[in-house]
């Protein structure tokens, strides 16, 4: 076997991409990366890239964020690995836990942690069935979830997802049922107003539970904007229309703030942005700022209180990871939340968020953008062949894809998402990033159309 002389090939030999269009990366390479500083990365060949997709949401603080490396470095030298289970756990894991319920909207609740967001998904779930057949109705067991959604890649988390991909490896498993995706510019009807979109979607939630048996579902789960569909903010009132629908059938109603948590939205939750309060929440990414790879189920009052009702009858509650409440994780977590909510991050969000709406409103002026949408910092712009229409442009290689090769040969990650190019940048962002961030775009959109 003869090993392959560039990093690129070497790339490519060894390791297996996932989430990537093969035949594009194929003809251009992989970008292979050695550090970062402030929201850019460097490659090996020292090229440098403004990075407007914060990695992969969740490098919020940017890339060379000393403070962060120094906590985990400290809780490194200081106590470097424990679990959260047999009735032990480090003191960094009570203090994140203390600190979540200090920050989350619940009167009082309980933390659970996972390795990531599509764990704290599945954990999510098997606490509702669990809890759910703990008080004697074990056929709670289907999840309400909306097409487009993006919950994860585990079994259980990939069927929650409402992405077609997941096909291909059999999934949804049964009893996983999707809702319409409330995007009303592309879902809404000839004729249909936005609130009577809203509207319909309310009576669509009514009438499947109705259809399927309030007694056979264990909860709802959203994202308050749906954020690797393509940054959907939901249609005006719809939380406000849909949480009285679920109230009504006591779904329990639990909000994937894997995205949107910690100041994305410019508040600390995306349910504070649209106001609703969920009766759980999950959360990952931003948690850490994107230094630990944890993830984290926070319950409200009413949840904590049934589980450990149920757990309290078997005496154990059988689930975990070997790393969950790691005390590294735990310490970063803690610092990246003081940092991102105290060191001025999500102020920042606040403060620039009306520039980002404006240079985007400036870029959709482009006969092939059909709209723009977002709120804080998550935004997206849609390709389309026929602004009119709203016609998507067709082929293998979408029209994203080529405007995002474009931005990566100009210096700018952005990513494409169907149709859309998504932006996303570390909170640590300047005014001047920000300007470079529209001038790479407006160029690359210039190249493409
Ligand atoms: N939920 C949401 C809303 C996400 O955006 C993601 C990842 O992008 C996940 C869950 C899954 O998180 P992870 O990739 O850490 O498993």
């Amino acid at each position: 076997m003869t090993t392959p002389q560039s990093w690129e090939a070497r790339a490519d030999e060894y390791s297996l991409y996932g989430f990537t269009d093969l035949p594009s990366v194929h003809k251009r390479g992989a970008v292979v990366l050695t550090h970062g500083e402030g929201p850019y990365i460097v490659d090996v060949n020292g090229n440098r890239y403004l990075d407007a997709n914060s990695g992969l949401w969740n490098m919020v603080a940017g890339f060379d964020h000393k403070g962060l490396a120094e906590a985990a470095k400290a809780q490194y030298d200081r106590f470097p690995g424990y679990h959260a289970f047999f009735g032990r756990m480090s003191d960094q894991t009570v203090m994140l836990s203390e600190k979540l319920i200090e920050v989350s909207p619940f009167a009082r609740g309980k933390v659970f942690y996972t390795n990531s967001g599509s764990e704290a998904n599945d954990t999510m779930v098997k606490m509702l069935w669990f809890m759910h057949a703990s008080e004697g109705n074990p056929q709670k067991r289907k999840i309400l979830t909306r097409w487009n959604a993006y919950h994860g890649v585990t079994a259980v988390s990939a069927s929650m997802t409402g992405k077609p991909y997941n096909e291909v490896f059999g999934l949804p498993l049964p009893g996983f049922i999707h809702l319409t995706c409330p995007h009303y510019w592309r879902y809404g009807e000839e004729g249909e107003t936005e609130e009577q979109f809203t509207a319909r979607l309310a009576r669509e939630l009514d009438e499947t539970i109705e259809r399927e048996g309030a007694d056979t579902i264990a909860g709802f789960f959203a994202e308050p904007v749906q954020g690797a569909g393509g940054v959907i903010p939901p249609s005006a009132g719809y939380f406000q229309a849909i949480m009285p629908v679920l109230k009504k059938h006591g779904i329990p109603m639990i909000a994937d703030e894997v995205i949107t948590g910690f100041g994305r939205t410019g508040n600390t939750w995306g349910s504070q942005t649209y106001e609703f309060e969920p009766d759980a929440i999950i959360s990952s990414k931003n948690l850490t700022a994107g230094l630990f790879p944890m993830g984290a189920v926070i319950l409200g009052p009413e949840l904590t209180d049934r589980l450990q009702a149920a757990i309290d009858r078997i005496e154990e509650f059988p689930h975990g990871f070997t790393a969950s409440g790691h005390p590294v994780g735990c310490a970063v977590a803690l610092k990246a939340i003081d940092v991102v909510m105290n060191e001025g991050l999500a102020q920042n969000v606040i403060d620039l968020a009306p520039r980002f709406e404006e240079g985007l409103r400036q870029l959709a002026r482009n006969p092939n953008i059909g709209e723009y949408r977002g709120v804080g910092f998550m935004w997206a712009l849609e390709a389309v062949r026929d602004k009119a229409t709203k016609t998507p442009f067709e082929g293998h290689l979408s029209v994203s894809e080529r405007i995002a090769n474009t931005c990566t040969d100009m210096g700018l990650i952005c990513r494409p998402l169907g149709q859309s190019i998504v932006l996303c940048p570390p909170f640590i962002l300047t005014p001047a990033q920000m300007d470079e961030m529209f001038e790479k775009l407006d160029k690359a959109l210039g190249k493409v159309f």
